[in-house]
C-alpha cells in the first residue's frame, strides 16, 4: 500500500529512543508519505519539532499540553511556548482536550486548559488536534463554541458517539481513527461509515495501540497501513484509494506542502 499519512504518532516518546531513525525508514518502507509528530506536552513539542527539523517534507509536529497534564497549565507560560513552537513550523495546537475517563487532572482545569489552546488555534488558524474520552457533553459545548469563531480541528483515535461525530462533521471537523477498528471487541462499523470521504483520517498514535495483526507490541507509523485496509474493507473502498483519501485529507487539514 502506498501513500498514507499517520495523521497521530508520539514518535517523541521515549519508547522510540533506541530506534526512532529506524521506525521511520520502517514508515516509508510501508509507504506512509508522511507523519504527524505529536507534541503532547511543552517537552515532548520541543523534541518533535526537532524529529521534524530532521525530515523535513515527512515529518511534520504539533505543540499542546494533554488534559491529563492540564493540572500544571499555566497559561501565560505554556501559552507562550505552543505559540514558539507555531512560530517554528508547528502546524496543529495539540494534542489537547478533555478526558474524563481517567479524570488524570481537575476537570475544571482540563476546560481551562482546552479552552485557551482552542482560542490560540483561532488566533493563529491553525487546526486543533482533540483527544476526548467520556466527556461528550463539554466536548460538543466547546466544539461549538470554538467552531463558531471558524476554528477546525480533528477528533483524533475516535471511538465516541455517532452523535458527537455528527456535531464535529457539522462543524467542519475532520475524525481520525485508529488501530482500535481492527480489535476484535470493536463492533461500530457505522461509525466508520458515517464519516464522509472528504473528513477521514488514519492515524497509528503510536507507541500505543497497535493494529491487529500486531496487538499488544510497542506500535509504529508503518502499521496504520493495517488500519487504513480495515477502514477500505468496511467502506468498500480499494486499500490504496483509502490511503490516498486519508494522505489528501491530512494534507489538507494541516496545510501540509504537496509531495515533493
Ligand atoms: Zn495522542
Amino acid at each position: 500500500m502506498r501513500g498514507f499519512i499517520d495523521s497521530h504518532a508520539h514518535l517523541a516518546d521515549p519508547a522510540f529512543d533506541a530506534d526512532r531513525d529506524e521506525v521511520i525508514a520502517r514508515a516509508r518502507g510501508a509507504g506512509a508519505e508522511g507523519i504527524l509528530c505529536i507534541g503532547e506536552s511543552i517537552a515532548a513539542a520541543a523534541r518533535a519539532r526537532s524529529i521534524a527539523q530532521s525530515h523535513r517534507g515527512f515529518i511534520w509536529h504539533t505543540a499542546g499540553l494533554h488534559p491529563h497534564d492540564a493540572a500544571s497549565f499555566d497559561a501565560a507560560r505554556d501559552i507562550s511556548a505552543i505559540r514558539a513552537e507555531l512560530a517554528a513550523g508547528a502546524v496543529a495546537v495539540g494534542e489537547c482536550g478533555l478526558d474524563y475517563h481517567y479524570d488524570n487532572s481537575p476537570r475544571e482545569q482540563q476546560r481551562a486548559a482546552f479552552a485557551a489552546q482552542l482560542a490560540l488555534a483561532g488566533e493563529h488558524d491553525v487546526p486543533v488536534v482533540v483527544h476526548t474520552r467520556d466527556a461528550e457533553h463539554d466536548t460538543i459545548a466547546m466544539l461549538r463554541d470554538a467552531a463558531a469563531q471558524r476554528v477546525r480541528g480533528v477528533l483524533h483515535c475516535y471511538t465516541g458517539s455517532h452523535a458527537l461525530a455528527e456535531i464535529a462533521l457539522a462543524a467542519g471537523w475532520f475524525v481520525s481513527f485508529s488501530g482500535i477498528v481492527t480489535f476484535r471487541k470493536w463492533t461500530d462499523d457505522a461509525l466508520l461509515r458515517l464519516v464522509p470521504d472528504d473528513r477521514i483520517l488514519a492515524e497509528s498514535d503510536s507507541p500505543y495501540l497497535a493494529p491487529v495483526p500486531n496487538r499488544g507490541k510497542r506500535n509504529e507509523p508503518a502499521w496504520v497501513a493495517h488500519t487504513v485496509a480495515q477502514l477500505a474493507r468496511v467502506r468498500g473502498s480499494d486499500p490504496e484509494a483509502m490511503a490516498a483519501t486519508v494522505a489528501t485529507n491530512a494534507r489538507r487539514l494541516f496545510n501540509l506542502a504537496p509531495v515533493a
